[in-house]
């Protein structure tokens, strides 16, 4: 015999006693997406492996540590995905979706994959929920945006988040920001740790993200970038923050946020689980006005946002609040002997195309007491009880498990509308 097989280090089952909160918090997305006017966008879990490395960029984490990257038996390389904006900006360029020249308004939702270290809230396979807004450069979008992430947080119930809101500027003032940061961390060089001294030449703003204890204390006193933003940027900046104010979206500036991808440009957020010291980025976003043309479409602005559903349940149970129910029968049958069994096959299939939810457990042959239990534990409205008396005189029992009443019917004329039986 060989051994048993496990789950992939970094990924998880959704058991029955969570796949109804995912369920639950997916519809909630849904609908409120729908009604931001966003509709949804389903691509493939696998890429181009260019499409990551030409549209996240090749200097990031993603791309140097951690793609799910494989060749397949025709030789064409190809990647899970790591996320979803590069793939869905793939797909808008080649379903020429600019074309009826309106605002493309996206949503979706599905697993990521990043080989990252697991721990609590990190996973290598993992959840997002994402939405896109591409065809327009005015910040008052930022702002709609950012305010759809706060409207679904606070639909679900959740008090414990805080938004971090900063311009990381654009292709002309952020090179000026580059330079003060690098000339700042040229004195900490020997306290860095070795990521963060590539990313000195290759990605100085990477050097403000860095999870590092020591990183993190140095990048405290780096310059901001708010202070080197253009006149263009600066006035978008203060655009978004005045749009916000006006949908009564608080949000504290943080300079730090920039955001682990290459496309990102001006607006740049975070929102943050404030119970949770790591692994606590509950969503994030910004603009990525280049990354349509980068991946060879149209000039083409656009602001987004991903989020992961783990860390949301995680955040939603650690507030206790409610994420649907879990499935419960309406009827429960309960028999003893196989006359009763076989007679039930056929009342019992009758309410399940009625719509009504039935627990019919036909390899049962425990005592009505033992089985009443289980209704009871099963939550059942009502329990359907034939015995071996019952099944000879062809009735059954209803019993309201909430108000324990309790009747007998007789099966020799099933109404036509089978849950007239039951109200
Ligand atoms: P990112 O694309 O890295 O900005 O991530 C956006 C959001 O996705 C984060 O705020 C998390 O909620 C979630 N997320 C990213 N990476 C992981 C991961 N490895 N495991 C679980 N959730 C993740």
């Amino acid at each position: 015999m060989e051994g048993k097989i496990n789950i992939p280090r970094g990924t998880y089952d959704i058991l029955p006693q969570q796949s109804y909160k995912w369920h639950w918090l997916k519809d909630q997305f849904h609908l409120l997406a729908n009604k931001y006017g966003f509709q949804e966008i389903v691509t493939p879990i696998f890429e181009a492996y260019q499409l990551f490395e030409r549209g996240v960029g090749k200097d990031t984490d993603i791309i140097e540590k951690e793609m799910y990257r494989f060749v397949d038996r025709k030789g064409r390389s190809l990647a899970l995905r790591p996320e979803g904006t590069a793939s869905v900006v793939r797909s808008y360029i080649e379903n020429h979706m600019h074309k009826d020249g309106n605002l493309t308004k996206l949503y979706y939702l599905g697993p990521m994959f990043r080989y990252d270290r697991p721990q609590k809230g990190r996973y290598r396979q993992f959840y997002q929920y994402g939405i896109e807004l591409l065809g327009s450069k005015s910040p008052y979008y930022d702002a709609e945006v950012i305010s759809f992430a706060d409207h679904f947080l606070r639909n679900l119930g959740l008090k414990k988040y805080r938004l971090e809101l900063n311009s990381i500027g654009c292709a002309d003032c952020s090179p000026n920001y580059d330079k003060a940061l690098i000339e700042y961390y040229q004195g900490y060089k020997p306290q860095l740790c070795n990521d963060c001294l590539k990313r000195i030449d290759s990605n100085p703003k990477r050097l403000l993200d860095c999870k590092v204890e020591n990183c993190k204390t140095i990048s405290h006193k780096a310059p901001s970038m708010i202070d080197y933003l253009d006149d263009d940027c600066r006035q978008d900046f203060e655009s978004v923050c005045k749009f916000l104010d006006q949908m009564n979206v608080s949000y504290t500036v943080n300079p730090r946020i920039v955001r682990g991808l290459d496309y990102y440009n001006k607006t740049a957020f975070e929102f943050i689980n404030t119970g949770l010291k790591t692994q606590n980025a509950l969503l994030g976003g910004g603009r990525y006005d280049t990354l349509v043309s980068m991946l060879g479409g149209p000039d083409t602005p656009a602001i987004g946002l991903a989020g992961g559903f783990e860390r949301l349940i995680d955040a939603m149970e650690a507030e206790n609040l409610f994420m649907g129910s879990y499935p419960k029968p309406t009827l429960y049958f309960i028999t003893v002997g196989e006359e009763a069994k076989n007679s039930c096959a056929k009342i019992c299939s009758l309410f399940r195309k009625n719509d009504i939810n039935v627990e019919f457990d036909f390899e049962r042959n425990s005592s009505i007491k033992a089985q009443l239990k289980s209704a009871v534990k099963a939550n059942a409205d009502y329990a359907l009880i034939m015995g071996e008396d019952e099944a000879h005189q062809n009735t059954i029992n209803l019993k309201n498990l909430n108000t324990s009443e309790q009747r007998v019917i007789s099966l020799t004329e099933i109404p036509e509308n089978i849950t007239e039986l039951l109200f």
